[in-house]
């Protein structure tokens, strides 16, 4: 975990991996927030983190630029610690919420976890929130997600880019996965992302970058190699649930594993859609022998480690 000098005053990047996306703290005179609360194994690193921060404040407000479990993991500590927290989520998702659908949330498809939390509140595009003394501009920012937003303040012209633009490239483009045309998505956000014109971005993952020309070069770049071979996006997207599976576990015997490889609904759905003259245990197998390869992963013993 780092923080970033050079940002907004009030605005504290902390900066965590890719198993929790970073966690962005608002904190002005008269009130608190913050932006994404992390993946749930990392929950109490996220609670430890935020008091640190806010020096014995409370939280007032919570939002999420979209609902990956890697983004709104800490969200249930966060309401149980700060009882008076208002959680604004994309509207897209709200009924998925409020009903808890774990199977539209993403979490059950990708195998991933996300305890229980409620919202109190919207971020609607086309809306300007007032947090820590800011005025910050709701936009939505489908693609990496379709009910994604991103937030844009015009006066530092700062970005929270949330995984709409990373400074190599964006997140898994999941709808195309199931069949929901979305590379088009992808480009228009990137699109907007430049006429926003930020100074500086603040990703979802990594630090954060002022060399934005570039980072919209590197990721229609990317699009473009996507776009032009979407089996390899699909295969790219297994790797990195792979991948994502391993950090949260560390540690995996082969039957546990062989159990959730079948229980992760996205496996079978992609291998039908892109490999289906492929068996899943073949595709898994391949895919983890490449993380092997290069030091992602290793096999000791009965088990499966990260690396
Ligand atoms: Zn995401």
């Amino acid at each position: 975990m780092t923080t970033t000098p050079g940002l907004p005053p009030g605005l504290l990047l902390l900066e965590r991996g890719w198993l929790s996306a970073n966690n962005i703290l608002l904190i002005g005179p008269d009130d608190t927030a913050m932006v994404d609360s992390g993946y749930c194994t990392h929950a109490p690193q996220t609670l430890a983190l935020v008091e640190a921060a806010l020096e014995g404040r409370p939280l007032d407000q919570l939002l999420n630029t979209h609902l990956h479990s890697d983004h709104c993991g800490g969200n249930a500590a966060l309401q149980q610690r700060f009882p008076n927290l208002r959680t604004r989520i994309p509207p897209g998702e709200a009924l998925s919420v409020a009903h808890w659908d774990e199977e539209a949330l993403s979490f059950r498809p990708t195998g991933q976890q996300c305890p229980r939390f409620n919202f109190q509140g919207l971020l609607e595009s086309g809306t300007t929130l007032r947090l820590a003394g800011r005025a910050w501009e709701v936009h939505s920012a489908p693609g990496h997600d379709p009910h994604s937003i991103i937030l844009f303040e015009p006066v530092s012209r700062t970005l929270l880019s949330a995984d709409a633009l990373w400074e190599k490239g964006f997140g898994v483009v999941f709808p195309e996965l199931i069949g929901e045309a979305s590379f088009e998505c992808v480009a228009a956000t990137l699109d907007l992302i430049e006429r926003l014109s930020p100074s500086t971005v603040i990703p979802g993952h990594g630090r954060a970058f002022t060399d934005v020309v570039e980072a919209l070069r590197f990721a229609r770049g990317r699009l473009a190699g996507q776009v032009a071979d979407p089996s390899r996006h699909a295969r790219h997207a297994l790797k990195v649930l792979i991948k994502f599976k391993l950090m949260e576990v560390q540690s995996i015997s082969r039957t546990e594993w062989t159990q959730w490889i079948h229980e992760t609904s996205y496996f079978e759905l992609i291998r039908a859609r892109f490999f289906d003259h492929e068996a899943l245990e073949e595709i898994s197998e391949d895919l983890l022998a490449a993380l092997v390869l290069s030091r992602a992963a290793a096999m000791v013993g009965d088990r499966i480690e990260n690396r």
